[in-house]
């Protein structure tokens, strides 16, 4: 399917960068969390604490027997399983999922995989009203933020809205331990992605600087221990922990010029998501190195390398992570038309986004080029 980049949500028109004057505004958002392993297993504790009867699983194909067997914690609260869920929550989905809401008198929606699955929870909730816990299984983060995107005849939409966020999330590292080491790493570096981009965010404040920090430090050192013994659950539960903040840090602030190149390129070439993170990720940094030299501080102590961008570049290359554009499906003719499509309606940035610049930029990652400050 190709997916049209998201527009729906304005860009922010304040200028992004390390926070200099000290001011800043901090927003709590209200998350009730449950962490640690075999959490998964007091899913019905948290059904009745939000008074849910009659509960509608929510799983992809692939992931259907997780969900009997999740849902089964649930006893007599158990009323279906819908193990629809797709990529990109495609509305004619969702739509399909509430005639069940509708038809089988739900009153509460559980989650359980990956932002795919946590997606259509979302999308649901907003529709209804119903409570909605999520169980997540992958890294991607979707369960701390207020973000829905959604498709609809190929075109994707973006909302932002308190509504989305889950009334409950149950992070049970075990139920990550199945996550293949590559697309752990890959969801990891996507988490990573959000952090960094926080750090430097128009609207970051000290403390979704220390929970980025964190996050990036904890993934930073799961994730190479998770590439050689995918079980360890010290480093799956360092992951997790990690992915739970970058995805706050997500949801708390605005994101900038990696985030924009990344929605280009995902939506021009129908490139694999993570992937395009990871490989963006350490040109993006270099971009804005100079002009957030805090933030990058707070990276390249986060990833223990004297320099950030080339920390972010060792470690995507220590996970086996491919690193050439080129190499997951951008033809070389795209990188002006992609240039020229990220300098539109730019994201606010730490430094000015110049289309020759940002031209180099995505021909350095399409060849794969070591970061350099362009
Ligand atoms: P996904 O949910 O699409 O899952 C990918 C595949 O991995 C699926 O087949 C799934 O069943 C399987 N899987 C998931 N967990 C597994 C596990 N532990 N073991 C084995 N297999 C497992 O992938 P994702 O990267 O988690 O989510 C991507 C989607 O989430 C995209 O649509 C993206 O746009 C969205 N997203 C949204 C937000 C937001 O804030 N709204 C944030 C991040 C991602």
């Amino acid at each position: 399917m190709s997916v049209a980049i998201p527009d729906a949500v304005p860009p922010p028109v304040v200028a992004a960068g390390d926070a200099g004057s000290g001011t800043f505004a901090y927003c709590s958002q209200q998350y009730r969390v449950v962490f640690g392993a075999g959490t998964s297993a007091r899913l019905g504790e948290e059904a009745e604490r939000l008074g849910i009867k009659r509960a509608l699983v929510l799983t992809t194909p692939e992931q259907q027997d997780l969900g009997r067997r999740l849902g089964r914690g649930l006893g007599d609260r158990l009323a279906g399983l819908f193990a629809g869920a797709r990529m990109h929550t495609p509305v004619e989905v969702t739509n399909e999922a509430l005639g069940i809401v509708e038809s089988r008198d739900i009153d509460g929606l559980v989650a359980i995989g990956g932002g795919s699955t946590v997606g259509l929870g979302k999308a649901l909730s907003l529709r209804t009203g119903l409570p909605h816990i999520a169980v997540p299984t992958t890294y991607a983060g979707s369960e701390m933020t207020p973000i829905l995107g959604e498709t609809s005849n190929g075109i994707k939409t973006t909302q932002h809205s308190q509504d989305l966020v889950p009334d409950a999330v149950i992070y049970d590292v075990d139920l990550t331990v199945s996550l293949p080491p590559h697309i752990s790493a890959a969801s990891g570096m996507n988490a990573i992605a959000h952090a960094v981009e926080a750090l430097y965010a128009p609207d970051a404040n000290p403390l979704t600087s220390l929970m980025a920090e964190e996050g990036i430090a904890a993934l930073a050192r799961a994730l190479p221990r998770i590439m050689t013994a995918p079980a360890d659950p010290g480093a799956r539960r360092d992951a997790l922990y990690g992915a739970w903040l970058c995805g706050v840090c997500l949801g708390a602030v605005g994101m900038s010029l990696h985030h924009k190149l990344c929605h280009v390129l995902g939506g021009m070439f129908n490139l694999p998501h993570a992937e395009t993170h990871a490989i963006v990720l350490p040109h993006a940094a270099a971009y804005n190195a100079a002009a957030a030299p805090e933030a990058m501080a707070r990276v390249a102590r986060a990833v223990h390398s004297a320099n950030a961008p080339q920390g972010l570049f060792d470690l995507a290359r220590q996970l086996a992570l491919p690193r050439r554009l080129s190499d997951i499906g951008m033809p070389e003719d795209g990188i002006a038309r992609a240039a020229e499509m990220a300098v539109r309606n730019p994201y606010a940035n730490p430094r000015p986004v110049e289309r020759a610049r940002i031209e180099q930029l995505i021909a350095a990652a399409w060849r794969g080029d070591a970061p350099m400050p362009h």
